[in-house]
């Protein structure tokens, strides 16, 4: 049986009922709070937009001319048309998953020998957005991009499928690819959010 221990509540003294001293020193912060400069946003009415390293939900680059040099070694091999997912079904960011279930990756080989990506589904339920599997793909093909609003009335509606990621990262890129690659959108924003930094 569990034992419960109990601790006697100190008691208020004379001068603290006197005079509502606990009162008083709670409404102290709440006044000096009312105050101050709102730092929350009232979601979902105001929107946020997340800097461009944010992990929100997954997308695959396409065959666009941007691919870095680790892919132009490996296309030869592979069946991709211009505008198609740059995925050579690799495996590698199921390797580097934590949970390597949620993925369903399938490739076939193709009469002329070449490798072509037939399915590339994730079940995002059971994703913890850590970015491991973007951090190991060589082509550059799997990113994360700054989609945040993941709800959904049905759970297979969160299996999203290569058509979905690949059209999710043509619209990320068309409105961040030139961006900065840095945490946050700018440091205007960052203080207007959060104030300025004193470094030590
Ligand atoms: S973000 Fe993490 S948990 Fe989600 S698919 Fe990638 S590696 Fe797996
Ligand atoms: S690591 Fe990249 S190229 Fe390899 S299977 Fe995953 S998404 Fe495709």
């Amino acid at each position: 049986m569990v034992k419960v221990k109990y601790v006697e509540r100190p008691g208020l003294s004379n001068r603290e009922r006197i005079f509502f001293l606990d009162f008083i020193k709670g409404m102290k912060i709440t006044i000096k709070n009312f105050f101050r400069k709102t730092i929350t946003t009232s979601y979902p009415f105001e929107k946020l937009t997340p800097p461009k390293r944010f992990r929100g939900t997954h997308a695959h680059r396409v065959k666009n001319g941007n691919e870095p040099p680790s892919f132009k070694v490996i296309e030869k091999f592979m069946d991709i048309k211009d505008g198609e997912s740059r995925c050579v079904a690799c495996y590698m960011c199921q390797q580097a998953c934590p949970v390597p279930e949620l993925f369903k990756i399938e490739a076939v080989q193709t009469p002329e020998g070449k490798k072509r990506v037939t399915r590339f589904d994730m079940n995002l339920l059971n994703c913890m957005y850590c970015g491991l599997c973007t951090e190991a793909c060589p082509v550059d093909c799997l990113i994360m991009t700054d989609i945040y609003e993941t709800a959904a009335y049905h759970r297979a509606s969160c299996v999203t499928h290569m058509e979905d990621m690949t059209q999710r990262a043509i619209d990320f890129d068309r409105r961040r690819y030139n961006e900065p690659d840095r945490i946050w959108i700018d440091d205007e924003q960052r203080s207007k959010l959060w104030g300025q930094i004193k470094w030590s």
